[in-house]
């Protein structure tokens, strides 16, 4: 079934006189549970899109579908109650706040949120659970994006949007954060869209979107997806 919809999506900036359009009819769908990885070069669309779904950003024109409501039609604060309830966000340089610890950043993120998952429970899960009292400073690289995954996946969202998640990780780092976002994806079938310019990352998605100068270049239903072990 059909989670996400673009229809004819543009955005466009206006920087004084000048105009960027950062997307230009954009259309694509995600099904319920997919994996998809949206991958382009630095510039192409790719956070604009992501910043879209999860209601930071709003779409000049065309149709934003998730479930069977046009989000394009949002007031800001039915906006900004989706991306407290709905929406998990992972990004390439984690956000953790430094002066609270692991537990306390999950701990945190869950506060405003009516079904929220325990927070030691989902620390466990991503196999921290030796870290729970570590502050972010204390913390390698990994188990720094783990502890963000936590606090993600804390707010048990249906929709779970990583930027780059990996881009600050060593390759093997990386990897094991790409092994456990399959994991959430298959165990708890929560919808996984990552954006990367790394053309290595594509083959673990159901589904591929490139997106090239504000446009989608091709989607390719990817048959033979690799589990990361
Ligand atoms: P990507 O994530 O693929 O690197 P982005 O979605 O960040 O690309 O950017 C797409 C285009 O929109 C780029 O030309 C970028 O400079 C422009 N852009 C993105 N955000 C803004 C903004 N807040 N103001 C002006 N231009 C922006
Ligand atoms: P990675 O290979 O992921 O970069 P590191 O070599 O940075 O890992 O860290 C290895 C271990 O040392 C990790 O378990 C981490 O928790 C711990 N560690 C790293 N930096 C610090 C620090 N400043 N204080 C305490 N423990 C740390």
């Amino acid at each position: 079934r059909k989670l996400i919809e673009f229809k004819q999506v543009s955005k466009e900036y206006q920087i004084g006189e000048v105009r960027i359009k950062a997307l230009d009819g954009v259309n694509f769908t995600i099904a319920e549970g997919e994996l998809v990885v949206i991958l382009g070069a630095s510039g192409a669309g790719k956070s604009t899109i992501l910043n879209i779904l999860g209601g930071m950003d709003t779409a000049t024109s065309g149709q934003v579908i998730i479930g069977n409501q046009d989000i394009t039609k949002w007031s800001e604060k039915k906006r900004t109650a989706h991306r407290g309830e709905n929406v998990g966000f992972v990004f390439q340089f984690y956000n953790l706040i430094p002066n609270l610890n692991a537990l306390e950043n999950v701990e945190f993120a869950t506060e405003v949120c009516r079904d929220h998952l325990d927070a030691e429970a989902v620390l466990t899960q991503v196999g921290l659970s030796h870290r729970l009292h570590n502050f972010p400073s204390q913390l390698s690289g990994g188990e720094q994006q783990r502890v963000a995954i936590a606090r993600a996946l804390a707010k048990n969202p249906m929709l779970l949007l990583c930027d780059e998640p990996t881009g600050a990780l060593d390759y093997v780092t990386g990897k094991a954060v790409l092994k456990l976002l399959q994991q959430v994806n298959r165990d708890h079938k929560t919808c996984v869209v990552l954006v990367t310019h790394n053309a290595a990352i594509a083959p673990i998605a159901d589904k591929i979107i490139k997106v090239k100068s504000g446009g989608i270049e091709s989607v390719t239903i990817n048959d033979n997806k690799q589990s990361i072990e």
